[in-house]
């Protein structure tokens, strides 16, 4: 799940297959923790088009920016 979250870190559109079935992508929504929680975190909700499969990644904002670099 690390590897996703630089996925989408680098790309927010990035498609990526399903780990559960293999045969569908991930929708991904990037659900914002409330303004002022500190440090300031995102859940990152995954959920395949195809099976269903549900997954949350939870990180802090400050880690996404310096992975996209
Ligand atoms: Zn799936």
């Amino acid at each position: 799940m690390i590897n996703i979250a630089k996925q989408i870190a680098a790309n927010p559109f990035v498609k990526i297959p399903c780990p559960n079935c293999g045969a569908g992508y991930l929708q991904i929504l990037i659900a914002p923790w409330k303004p002022n929680e500190e440090p300031p975190k995102v859940d990152v909700h995954l959920i395949c088009e195809h099976c269903g499969a549900r997954n949350t990644i939870t990180k802090e904002a400050e880690v996404v920016e310096k992975i996209a670099e």
